[in-house]
């Protein structure tokens, strides 16, 4: 029997490959399966961004790059952030990441240890609360409310912190929920970090250019008196449809870049060279592909949160960014997680149970509407009838 030194039953999983597993093995005994339980766009990454990698292999980038990224890439990078946002960053703060994951994991690492607090938004991505268990720190939920649009309340999180507290993790747009916190919250909360300067934050924004009716993102790096401390990830996976690729970048405080760069070069050594080249042509050339993902994801927001509300004992609040809704389920009597199970058994309709993102999600479960409208809309009527010849 062999016996690996870290605690292995801490380490938690997302349900979201499962749920993807199962329903692709019912589609292949012939079972007619909607999914919307993934969490990746429908659309192909655009043909210039997949020419530039492909010119880059032609052209002989075969070898490692620097552990940290091409530098041309995190000069791009750089411009982009400063450009968007009016922040400061400097391509020296820059990492080029195998996708936005690898950020979190890097910085959770950095900060969590036993007798440490990690503060963490609940619902949201299982993984931050995975990794701060497997680290042996205390995870904190801080509570998203529908009542609030799932933004998280500033005094709320700010009422959290205690001299454990090393590091606290933000996510706007937010999964599963679609909620984008306001500025005016985001304000308050660095106002009220400048009582506690020794806690770090990982703002994680790999939904940043996902925002519906004009909302523009706001971006942690646009507060100089955090930069000392914020950890940005950010990546092409979601805005790109680069899930596959993975292709990512991080910021960081000057004082943690070679702690990042060194746990590169002890794991992974760099990132995809052929990726990196693709990445400078999706930041530089045309977003008019992403633009239109964008207008067809509203369309389509707008149609399932209608469907939706007209369930039922369901009712659905109009997300406002990425591509996920997370309609309130609790009054049709059913346990989240046994109602996702049964409408994928039963009635062919792949979603996540809120609990898979945590205690919070209990009574809600995800739709992410990356499938076609068609699709999407016999989805919910689907889980209408079963609702109307179910009970729990
Ligand atoms: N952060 C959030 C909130 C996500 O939803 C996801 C992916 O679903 C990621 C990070 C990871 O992105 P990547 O696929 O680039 O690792």
């Amino acid at each position: 029997m062999l016996h690996p030194i870290h605690n292995f039953s801490n380490l938690g999983d997302e349900n979201a490959f499962a749920v993807l597993a199962r329903a692709n093995q019912l589609a292949d005994q012939g079972r007619d399966i909607i999914n919307l339980g993934i969490g990746q766009p429908d659309f192909k990454t655009p043909p210039h961004i997949v020419k530039a990698a492909i010119t880059a292999l032609e052209a002989g980038e075969h070898g490692y790059t620097p552990a940290i990224g091409i530098p041309a890439l995190r000069d791009v990078v750089a411009s982009e952030i400063n450009g968007r946002y009016g922040a400061s960053i400097s391509p020296d703060q820059v990492m080029i990441m195998p996708g936005g994951k690898v950020t979190m994991y890097m910085a959770i690492s950095m900060f969590g240890t036993e007798g440490v607090d990690i503060l963490y938004p609940d619902p949201g991505f299982p993984i931050y609360r995975s990794m701060i268990e497997f680290t042996g720190a205390r995870p904190v939920p801080v509570p998203l409310r529908e009542e609030n649009g799932f933004a998280f309340s500033a005094d709320e999180l700010l009422s959290l912190i205690t001299p454990k507290t090393r590091l606290i993790i933000l996510n706007s747009p937010s999964n599963p929920t679609g909620g984008v916190t306001p500025r005016s919250e985001i304000d308050k909360l660095a106002r009220g970090l400048a009582d506690w300067p020794d806690v770090a934050i990982l703002s994680d924004e790999i939904y940043s250019r996902m925002t519906f009716d004009g909302l523009e993102h706001q971006s942690l790096t646009a507060y100089p008196d955090l930069q000392d401390r914020l950890i940005l990830l950010d990546g092409w996976s979601k805005t790109y449809a680069m899930t596959g690729w993975r292709l990512g970048y991080s910021v960081w405080p000057k004082s943690l870049f070679d702690h990042a760069r060194k746990l590169a070069v002890n794991s992974y050594s760099c990132v995809n060279s052929a990726a990196q080249f693709a990445g400078i042509a999706a930041l530089t050339g045309p977003q008019d592909a992403t633009e239109a993902m964008m207008a067809e994801f509203d369309t389509r927001r707008r149609a399932v949160v209608d469907a939706l509300n007209g369930l039922p004992n369901v009712s659905c609040v109009m997300p406002k960014g990425a591509f996920y809704a997370f309609p309130n389920i609790s009054a049709t009597g059913f346990k989240a997680k046994d109602l996702a199970s049964r409408l994928l058994e039963e009635a062919g309709v792949a979603t996540i149970g809120g609990p898979d993102f945590g205690v919070h999600g209990e009574g809600y479960i995800r739709l992410s509407y990356a499938n076609s409208l068609e699709n999407i809309l016999a989805a919910v009527e689907r889980i209408g009838d079963f609702l109307c010849q179910n009970r729990p």
